[in-house]
């Protein structure tokens, strides 16, 4: 089958590459990002295989299927940048990779808290500028804290489970409460009681309509003080202009980011030698008690491959006409 990948790093294509060795589809790699610009390069092509900050909107789908593009597949486990209401409209399939490790995600948000709470990304610099002062350096024991993960799925149970190690308290707050969550030894608890005792909130929950910039303004100031936000879920998650004043007023004790709402701007390539134009991020990175890494979480060798190859196998369901393990369909 011909599928054209989009967003392909070095990384992708050695990776695809490798687990395509078992399954003979023709690959044909692109730099650049899926989107209305992008799209006339899938002409002829039966996928096209995109990543989280390519778009597959309406326009984009309604294009692909003009070029006889049946199937999107995506490599990573969120949809939220596929418009699945047009796809099941226009007859394009579109399926994901459910699990490939969780452990790659919940264990990059603990070293990101860890960082945080620790400030090891001033040390790191201190100490390379033979500065040993500890003055504010100062964090607090994991031990004995309360830790709210929202949306206790996959990742957010890994997540519970090396809090729970920690000895910390674990509060879940999931529209679809989980008995595996509750077995761990953590607790679902309320948003009003989540604000009130979390001294750590974790997310862990999709990109909806619903989930949208669910720490707010008002959830904000519902939080405790000197509370410590990670998001290693999607960027749009977090409203970053209320986060940004819940840090100048000291409301949000520190901030920790795989993910960012305008991060397809941005991350993913290096324009280390380019002025940003996006003054938030700017801002961001400002704060001594905010660390920022660029999508990143999901970067193991062991998820890697298994994305590869759950890829390489939902091509190879769908050219096969037999049914789509992954498929995601418009609920
Ligand atoms: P999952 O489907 O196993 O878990 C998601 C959980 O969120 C489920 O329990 C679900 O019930 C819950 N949820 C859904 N709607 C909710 C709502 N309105 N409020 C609260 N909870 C809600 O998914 P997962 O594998 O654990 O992945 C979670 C998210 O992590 C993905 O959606 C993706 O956005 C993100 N992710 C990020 C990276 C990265 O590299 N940073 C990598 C993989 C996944």
């Amino acid at each position: 089958m011909k599928v054209a990948v989009f967003s392909a790093k070095p990384y992708d294509r050695e990776y695809l590459n490798a687990a395509n060795a078992a399954e003979g589809h023709q690959l044909k790699y692109f730099d650049d990002p899926l989107d209305a610009e992008t799209v006339a390069l899938a002409a002829g092509h039966d996928a096209v295989c995109i990543f989280v900050n390519d778009c597959a909107n309406a326009d984009v789908l309604e294009a692909l299927t003009r070029g006889g593009t049946r199937l999107v597949a995506l490599r990573c486990t969120g949809f939220n940048n596929v418009d699945l209401a047009a796809a099941e409209r226009l007859g394009v399939k579109v399926v994901r990779v459910v699990d490939y490790s969780p452990n790659s995600v919940a264990e990059h948000a603990v070293a990101m808290l860890l960082a945080i709470n620790r400030r090891i990304h001033r040390a790191y610099n201190r100490t390379r500028d033979s500065n040993f002062a500890l003055d504010g350096l100062m964090g607090f024991d994991l031990y004995g804290k309360t830790v709210a993960v929202v949306g206790t799925g996959k990742i957010g149970r890994v997540f519970a489970k090396i809090m729970l190690g920690f000895g910390c308290t674990v509060l879940g707050y999931d529209k679809f409460p989980s008995p595996e969550f509750e077995a761990l030894g953590a607790r679902y608890a309320k948003p009003n009681e989540i604000g009130s005792s979390a001294d750590i909130i974790s997310l862990h929950c999709p990109l909806t309509p619903e989930t949208y910039h669910i720490v707010n303004e008002t959830s904000l100031a519902r939080a405790k003080r000197g509370a410590l936000l990670v998001n290693t879920s999607r960027g749009g998650l977090v409203d970053t202009e209320a986060v940004i004043e819940a840090l100048k007023s000291g409301q949000l004790g520190g901030l920790a980011l795989d993910v960012y709402e305008q991060e397809a701007d941005v991350f993913f390539r290096d324009l280390s030698g380019t002025i940003i134009a996006d003054d938030v991020l700017q801002r961001l990175v400002s704060f001594p008690n905010v660390i920022v890494t660029g999508h990143q979480a999901f970067f193991t060798q062991e998820a890697i491959t298994t994305i590869c190859q759950t890829t390489l196998r939902n091509l190879s369901e769908f050219e096969g006409g037999v049914p789509l393990t992954n498929e995601v369909k418009a609920s």
